[in-house]
This record gives structure tokens, C-alpha cells and sequence, in this order.
């Protein structure tokens, strides 16, 4: 099982965020110890909720993301690492994430005890080295403090590091956003993640483009940053295995494979979003609702049962944006039909515009067709729909024992996790 972890406290608000984060100003040291005190008390309370109705369920990857994860003193991260271990089956191996702002990690003595607390992964949130593209997203540090953190982060000794970059941002060239990659490469992350920038409803940045003070780039040169910027990550040794995600071999994050190939995950905190043997639900966004709802023990009272029809959703959708693409024979596991035939047409015209590439039993998106990976996608989801209304063609294959024994298995558990159900 995979374990997110929500801290919705930043100290600033980001000019292009919709998360649910708290901005704290002063810092968590001074106006905020209070709610950081509820916070974390209340989630040792929900760690302990779900590690006893989840029986100590093995963990694999806990990811503590955010808001500003590096906001907690790591004192308090190796406190809730212990409760967690304490809880559940802690795997040694297990991946474990800390998000960080750059500005967090001034000092190389704090990154030392992240990584005594248990922190083996840290992904440095830098989004831009272009100092004015920081301020325009309203970043509360500067291109030297992402500097300064990723050195500080490698000479404390953390072996894998992630650097979260941003592209397609207003004003912002295929000459300068090349650039950041180089300035990034040299820095020589283990992982990087590339965004495009999507501009989310109500946030300042989204009003600022909607009433003309502010140009995304033309949408070309938006389609050759990411095509040239994946190629040149490509050149330089970093493995192109997700729509926005790049690892040197052997740094894949493990937490986020997990999530795209449809793990189990249970997230903790306000806002967080669990699936557990087929079932999904969502923590409240506001602090003060979530720690009623723990006190309360009525987590996850209100679910919502995946459907066949979501479930083959999600795993076309989660499955398309990897590198590796969907395995056709899971699809007929899920569905008893052939994908293939299913979407003849499409695929076929796909295939014929270099869109897609079949190859070793996987259907995968090529970087062109990862670049209109929504269109895709959509026209896929509208066939999909009325594909599985069609009763299943004479002579194909029905799901597999194994599929319907691992149906059971989600039945089981759903009844000891939700007994009146
Ligand atoms: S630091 Fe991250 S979570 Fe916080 S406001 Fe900025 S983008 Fe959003």
C-alpha cells in the first residue's frame, strides 16, 4: 500500500496553486504552532485509526507532499514515521518522500536530520531558476535558494533527489525554459518532473491571463518545449517514463508507479484522497472538519464503490500517461474484451498519425501523442463508455479466474474494512 500524507500548510500563497494549503506568513514557528500542534496530533490519531482497521497493512512508499511538507520540523516527520512504523508494516525498503520548498532547506543541517528521521526521497519544489518567473508565480524564494538547496540536499548526503520544474509559463521562451533544463541538468538530480503549467479556475494568475495583462506562449512553441525539452533530458541520461516525468535508471519514484499501475493508497491529512480495495473517499479539505471527523472515528464513512466502468477508466487514463503504456492483456482481465477490437478505428488512425505505438502485448502513447495525450484520452473515454454497454462479442474471452479472484479478494476486504456495507 502507498501512503500520502497531506501537510496544507505554505508560507506564502503561490500565484497558480488550487491545492488546499494554508498560508502561515510568519512561519510555523510563531502564528501557526497552534494549528501545526492539531495538525499533527490528529494525524498520529488517523495513522493509528487506519493502521488497526487496516490491520498493520505493509507500506511500500509513504510520500508526505503538500503544501509544504518541509514546513514540519523533522522532529516531527521521524515522530510520524514512527507512529506510522508503529502502525503498519513499515517495508525497510520503503520509499519515503519529503516535498521541500528551496527556501526550507537553507541550512544543510536540517536536510542531515530529514534524513535521520527517515526521509530517503526529497523533491525540491524549484518551478523556475529564471528569477523573474518566480516572482510571476509568486514563489517565495529566489533562483539562488534552489541552488543552494539541491547542493545542501547532496552534500547532507540525500541520495535521491527530485527537482519539480514548471514550463509553459507566461512570457516564458523555448530559449529560456531550454535553459533551465541545462541549469537543472548540471545540477545533476536524480529525477525531474517537467509541468506544463495548466492555469486552475480563480487562482491570480488564471485572472491575470483571462483579462489580458498576461500571455501564455503561443501554443507551438508551448508543444516544442515539451518535444525538445524531453529530448534533451533524453540526451542527458534521464529516462522519459512518464508524460511529465523524468528518472535516471533505477530513480523512477516508486510512490507515483505505484499510484499510475492502480496500487492501493491511503492519504492522511485534510483533503487527502484515499482508494482501498475498490473503494474511494475523500478527507475534508478544511483542518478543523478533518480533526472532528478523526475524533469522531467516522473516516471514510462516506465512500463511493468503483464501478467496472471507473475502474477501466483510471487504468486506461492512469496507464497512457507511463512510457510503458497499457498492458492489453490487463484490460481483458478487467473487461473480458479486447481493447484492440473494442477501438479499432481509433487506434488504427492513431497509429497511421505516429500517436501511438503497440509493441510486446502494451499500447502506449509516442511523445506526439503524450503532447495531445487529453484529446486522446477523451475520445477514448466517449468509445469506452459505449463499448462496455455492448454485451461482450460472441466467442471472446471471458475475465480470467485470476481477474475474478482478485475481485473476491476486494470483496473480502471491503467486508472486514466496512462490515455494515
Ligand atoms: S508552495 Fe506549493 S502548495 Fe504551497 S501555495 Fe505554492 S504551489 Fe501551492
Amino acid at each position: 500500500m502507498l501512503v500520502y500524507i497531506h501537510v496544507p500548510f505554505c508560507r506564502t500563497r503561490c500565484n497558480y496553486c488550487a491545492f488546499h494549503s494554508i498560508p502561515l506568513g510568519g512561519g510555523v514557528e510563531s502564528a501557526a504552532s497552534p494549528l501545526l500542534r492539531d495538525y499533527v496530533d490528529t494525524l498520529l490519531l488517523e495513522l493509528a485509526h487506519w493502521g488497526d482497521r487496516l490491520n498493520g497493512a505493509a507500506v511500500q512508499s509513504v510520500f508526505f507532499g503538500g503544501g509544504t511538507p518541509s514546513l514540519l520540523p523533522p522532529r516531527i516527520v521521524g515522530i510520524v514515521l514512527e507512529r506510522l512504523a508503529r502502525c503498519f508494516t513499515l517495508s525497510s525498503k520503503a520509499e519515503i518522500t519529503l516535498e521541500a520548498n528551496p527556501e526550507s532547506l537553507r541550512g544543510g543541517q536540517s536536510v542531515q536530520q530529514y534524513l535521520a528521521a527517515g526521509v530517503n526521497r526529497l523533491s525540491i519544489g524549484i518551478q523556475s531558476l529564471d528569477e523573474s518567473m518566480l516572482r510571476l508565480l509568486g514563489r517565495p524564494h529566489r533562483a539562488q535558494d534552489s541552488l543552494h538547496a539541491v547542493f545542501t540536499a547532496r552534500e547532507a548526503g540525500c541520495a535521491n533527489i527530485n527537482m519539480d520544474l514548471m514550463w509553459g509559463l507566461p512570457g516564458l521562451s523555448v530559449r529560456q525554459w531550454l535553459q533551465t533544463l541545462k541549469d537543472a541538468v548540471r545540477m545533476s538530480p536524480d529525477h525531474i518532473s517537467a509541468y506544463g503549467l495548466t492555469l486552475e479556475p480563480g487562482t491570480p494568475l488564471e485572472r491575470d491571463c483571462e483579462e489580458g495583462r498576461l500571455a501564455l506562449p503561443p501554443e507551438r512553441d508551448q508543444n516544442i518545449m515539451f518535444i525538445e525539452g524531453a529530448s534533451f533530458l533524453e540526451a542527458n541520461g534521464y529516462i522519459h517514463y512518464e508524460i511529465s516525468n523524468f528518472a535516471r535508471m533505477g530513480f523512477q519514484c516508486r510512490h507515483n508507479l505505484g499510484y499510475w499501475e492502480g496500487a492501493d493508497y491511503l492519504g492522511l491529512g485534510p483533503s487527502a484522497t484515499s482508494t482501498v480495495a475498490g473503494r474511494r473517499w475523500t478527507n475534508p479539505a478544511s483542518q478543523r472538519a478533518w480533526e472532528a471527523r478523526v475524533r469522531e472515528g467516522s473516516l471514510g464513512a462516506e465512500v463511493e464503490n468503483l464501478t467496472p466502468r471507473v475502474r477501466v477508466l483510471e487504468m486506461i487514463m492512469l496507464r497512457l500517461r507511463t512510457s510503458r503504456g497499457l498492458r492489453l492483456s490487463a484490460y481483458r482481465k478487467l473487461t473480458g474484451r479486447d481493447f484492440l477490437r473494442d477501438h479499432q478505428r481509433l487506434i488504427q488512425a492513431l497509429h497511421e498519425n505516429g500517436l501511438i505505438r503497440i509493441r510486446n502485448g502494451y499500447l502506449r502513447l509516442t511523445r506526439n501523442g503524450m503532447l495531445v495525450s487529453n484529446s486522446i484520452l477523451s475520445n477514448l473515454f466517449e468509445r469506452t463508455d459505449a463499448v462496455l454497454k455492448q454485451p461482450l462479442p460472441p466467442g471472446a474471452p471471458s475475465p480470467s479466474p485470476q481477474a475474478l479472484a482478485a475481485r473476491d479478494d476486494r470483496a473480502e476486504v471491503q467486508s472486514v474494512l466496512w462490515p455494515s456495507a
